[in-house]
């Protein structure tokens, strides 16, 4: 019998949902790369039902009580005295998301002798210590791919209100108004823009699909170049870095992981050497930028403004200087988990722990860490030490 220690989201302030917009979700037949969606032998929840919250549960409470385990499920994830700190030193398991990151410190797994697996139910597990994972023969996994496209989808938003200025429009609405002036004084079309993106993976590649048909200008930096093909068929402009695309470009989109060479990218030289009005959009991580110097640019009038939904810390305090900045569209870290994607990630994170307790290899490309160094994914996406960074857990 195991124990999974398992930090979701708390549930709405309205409660538990018992009926949803729409009755059901799409189906879909796998992932743009030919990667095969999740595979568990059975799933106990309806797709579409609210799955990444606490009453949600993941969909796994039947399935883990019927093995016989023992399934705790906490938002309290914070500080000595939080419910995950005080059941984490017996656990065998911990579930996680880097919505609501429950921090896998080395503190907190030289607290966990038993651990043996550290699961992220979504995509991103930077809130791991990978070095200490790594020394203590923890395995790392997570559900590769399962909210790449809802990513994409959020980026894509994200740029569009930014450029037509769609939140203060909406905003005249809600206040009463019929402000057509104040609402189109910071509207433009994205038809002709230069748009920009950093690191051409799955989410990159899937934004830079999705806005070729808005007739921008597409171009692009990644350690690895796309094949000429795909940049053929996209009219993507390749740049050798980061200094070169960023001063060509009207929109940058990120979607580069956070590393020690991504770590505060974006600080002062850098925005201040983009065309002046330029736009960032970051849904990768928080800390590739340098969030005072964010702030400056926008107030400045160097950045005409700036989207996303990563912050440091997560969550972020009720005065995080990006809750009031100027000319921002934030979301809270949301864009990874619509009800769509929850039921991917769910039917990932039980297709592991099927794996895991029956003692079959987790898929490949599941995982980051395992036998003590990094693993699958991670050996391609991670690096030991750049959890570890200063910006490690965003
Ligand atoms: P992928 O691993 O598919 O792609 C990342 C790409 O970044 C790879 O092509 C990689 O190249 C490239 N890269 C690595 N370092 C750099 C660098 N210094 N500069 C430019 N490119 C670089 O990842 P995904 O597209 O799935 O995800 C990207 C990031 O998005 C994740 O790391 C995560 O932080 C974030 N994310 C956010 C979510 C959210 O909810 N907001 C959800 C999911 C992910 P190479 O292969 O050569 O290393």
């Amino acid at each position: 019998m195991a124990k999974i220690l398992c930090v979701l989201y708390p549930d709405p302030v309205t409660g538990y949902p018992p009926v949803y917009a729409r009755d059901s979700l799409p189906v879909i037949d796998g992932y743009p790369d030919g990667q095969t969606l999740p595979t568990p032998s059975a799933i106990d929840f309806t797709p579409g039902e609210l799955l990444g919250c606490v009453s949600g549960e993941l969909g796994l409470r039947r399935y883990l009580e019927a093995q016989g385990h023992e399934l705790v499920v906490t938002s309290d994830k914070d500080g000595p005295d939080s419910v995950f700190e005080k059941e984490l030193p017996d656990a065998d398991v911990v579930i996680s998301q880097p919505f609501w990151p429950a921090y896998l410190s080395a503190e907190r797994i030289a607290k966990a002798p038993k651990l043996k697996l550290a699961l992220t139910a979504g995509i991103g597990s930077d809130h791991v210590d990978l070095d200490a994972a790594i020394k203590a023969g923890i395995t790392v996994a997570e559900v590769t791919y399962c909210n790449s496209i809802s990513v994409a989808e959020h980026a894509v938003m994200q740029i569009l209100a930014l450029v037509r200025n769609y939140l203060p429009s909406h905003q005249w609405v809600v206040d009463g108004g019929w402000n057509i002036a104040d609402s189109v004084e910071r509207a433009y079309d994205l038809e002709g823009l230069d748009v920009g993106i950093i690191a051409a993976g799955r989410i990159g590649q899937a934004v830079l699909r999705r806005l070729k048909p808005f007739d921008v200008r597409l171009h692009y930096f990644d350690t690895r170049r796309l094949p000429a093909e795909v940049e053929e068929e996209l009219g993507l402009t390749y740049h050798p870095d980061v200094q070169s695309l960023v001063r060509a470009v009207d929109i940058v989109d990120i979607h580069a992981p956070l590393h020690p060479k991504t770590y505060h990218l974006f600080d002062a030289n850098l925005i201040n050497s983009m065309r002046r009005g330029s736009y960032i959009v970051n849904t990768a991580r928080a800390e590739i930028t340098v969030q005072e110097d964010i702030v400056k640019a926008l107030e400045s009038g160097q950045l005409a403004g700036y989207a996303g939904d990563v912050w440091y810390p997560q969550p972020p305090a009720p005065d995080h200087p990006w809750r009031t900045m100027p000319h921002e569209a934030m979301t809270p870290h949301v864009s990874g988990t619509t009800l769509s994607a929850q039921a991917r990630y769910a039917a990932g994170t039980r297709e592991i722990l099927e794996d895991f307790f029956g003692g079959h290899p987790i898929r490949d490309e599941y995982l980051i860490v395992e036998g003590g160094q990094l693993a699958g994914t991670g050996a391609k996406s991670y690096t030991a030490d750049g959890s570890a960074s200063p910006g490690a857990g965003t």
